[in-house]
């Protein structure tokens, strides 16, 4: 940490890199979480590294989604418990959600050491570790498991830096999916009812403030911001964005 100057244009982004290299010393990691990192990375440069319009108006249905939801899940991994664990915990009790472990690499040592982040954190309660799980039909091996009393039966899920296959597994058991993904490309974002196209870095805490400022709506309110939300338009803003960049860096040669 004291090796990077103050000034540096990415020192924000550099010490990001520290603590993922902290959480796979932990074990909350394997390496594969900071290649996706490295790939979140390169979208999140071109986004200029700030949450973007259509970002935020994706936050805004997402918010109200999970304020309509009877059983909100929020699926947990490695790169999520190692940025953003304070924040998912004060998430999940505002909008009374309920916080599970989903690995994609899933090892025992994992599960505990990511349950343990947790913990520490503030969470009274983490599914998918020890608690009855089940399997999700359509997906193979080890990472169709999920937990009986969370994903199995949840009605809206948030994932962030989930695998393609997985998410349209969710979509396709008829659970409302809201997907934080830096890559719009990805298979992830497109399968999503909601594709929140920002870092969970700035994106969870944002949700933290939208879920407060909308609590106090009434479900009619909440219910037409959901209505008037068309996720493929944001998707789309968000490749016109990156084309605008790649025009700007262009022109600035
Ligand atoms: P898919 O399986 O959906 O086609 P993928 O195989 O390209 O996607 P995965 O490695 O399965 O990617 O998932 C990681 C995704 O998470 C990547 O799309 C990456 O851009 C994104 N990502 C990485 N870091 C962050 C972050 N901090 N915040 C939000 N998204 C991130
Ligand atoms: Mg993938």
């Amino acid at each position: 940490r004291d090796l990077i100057p103050i000034n540096h244009p990415r020192r924000e982004s550099l010490l990001i890199r520290e603590k993922l290299v902290e959480a796979l010393k932990d074990n909350v990691l394997t390496p594969s979480g900071l290649i996706a990192h490295g790939r979140g990375e390169c979208f999140d440069y071109l986004f200029g590294e700030k949450t973007q319009d259509f970002a935020k108006k994706a936050i805004e249905a997402a918010s109200a989604t999970l304020l309509l939801a009877k059983n909100p899940v929020i699926s947990v991994n490695g790169n999520m418990a190692a940025l953003v664990p304070k924040e998912l915990i004060e998430l999940a009790n505002l909008i009374n959600a309920k916080l599970e472990i989903n690995l994609f690499y899933r090892s025992e040592e994992r599960l505990k050491a990511i349950k343990n982040v947790l913990i520490k954190n503030g969470a009274k309660e983490v599914l998918g570790v020890d608690d009855e799980l089940t399997t999700i039909p359509e997906l193979f091996s080890e990472r169709r498991k999920v937990s009986k009393n969370g994903i199995f039966i949840a009605d809206v899920v948030l994932l962030a830096l989930e695998d393609g296959d997985r998410t349209e597994a969710l979509v396709k058991m008829n659970k409302k999916v809201i997907a934080i993904d830096l890559n719009p490309l990805s298979r992830t974002s497109k399968a999503a009812n909601i594709t929140i196209v920002d870092n969970i870095i700035r994106a969870i805490p944002l949700m933290i403030q939208k879920v407060n400022e909308l609590k106090n709506y009434n479900t009619g309110q909440l219910r037409e911001i959901i209505e008037n939300y068309d996720n493929k338009k944001i998707i789309l803003d968000s490749l016109k964005f990156i084309s605008g960049r790649f025009q700007e860096f262009s022109l600035s040669l």
